[in-house]
């Protein structure tokens, strides 16, 4: 409550835009869109047909059955989820946190509670996706250390950032690239640096947004090849 009354204080103080339709937002825990940008937001809620194994968007409506998009049949990890769908509010947060490490509340609350809400299981290490050391050195932050980050503090889960590292330096995914171009820049992009730290555990990968899945499949792959039981993939956002 307290921290409501200060939001909406700080709001007031000193006036955020919308980076989406450039009203104010009201209250400072919406971070960079505002409340109504937020409803048009698809978050979610667990009633929707999502693809059993990569977790794309289907259908709004809830199916009976399990279903798959079968676009993902050949990834690596064994199953992935988001919190919502790549647009309005979700992906203007997602470029935001390309720019800053901060995360704000709304959001927050919606990443821990959809990873409460999941079918995760015995997850034993949080792994970011990692950046190559030159991203790393241009941007001064992983924004997927940032996030799985905070489901560490949350929930009491080791994180683990060394074990992986991007020992390739890619460049950055446009819009444009098709699934092969995706798929081409980050094979082999990847290495196991301790092994011993990665064998026989549930791995949940954690990254900012999932687009054709080629990252982390291949963050997957070599995780599995030094022993990983088990990859889940965990993303604020997912395109459609
Ligand atoms: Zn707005
Ligand atoms: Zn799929």
């Amino acid at each position: 409550m307290l921290h409501k009354v200060y939001d909406s204080l700080l709001a007031l103080a000193y006036p955020q835009v919308c980076q989406i339709c450039e009203n104010s937002v009201e209250n400072l825990a919406d971070g960079v869109a505002c409340r109504s940008c937020w409803k048009k937001t698809r978050i979610f809620s667990g009633t929707e047909t999502l693809c059993g194994k990569c977790g794309r968007f289907l259908q709004p409506k809830p199916s009976n059955f399990k279903t798959f998009c079968h676009l993902c049949d050949e990834h690596f990890y064994d199953s992935a989820c988001a919190v919502g769908i790549y647009e309005n509010a979700l992906s203007a947060s997602v470029l935001n946190l390309k720019r800053e490490p901060f995360i704000a509340r709304h959001l927050q609350n919606l990443f821990v509670s959809r990873f409460e809400n999941s079918d995760f299981q015995d997850i034993s290490l949080l792994v970011p996706v990692p950046l190559s050391k030159r991203r790393f050195f241009e941007r001064g932050f992983n924004q997927a250390s940032v996030l799985a980050d905070i489901l560490a503090k949350q929930t009491g889960i080791k994180l683990d950032e060394q074990s992986l590292i991007r020992k390739i330096h890619t460049p950055m995914h446009r819009a444009a690239m098709d699934n092969k171009a995706r798929e081409m820049s980050v094979k082999n992009a990847f290495e196991v640096k301790r092994p011993r730290f990665i064998e026989g555990k549930k791995i949940l990968l954690v990254d900012d947004v999932f687009t054709s899945g080629a990252t982390v499949s291949n963050c997957a792959k070599t995780l599995k090849k030094c022993g990983a039981d088990k990859i889940y993939v965990f993303t604020l956002a997912k395109t459609l």
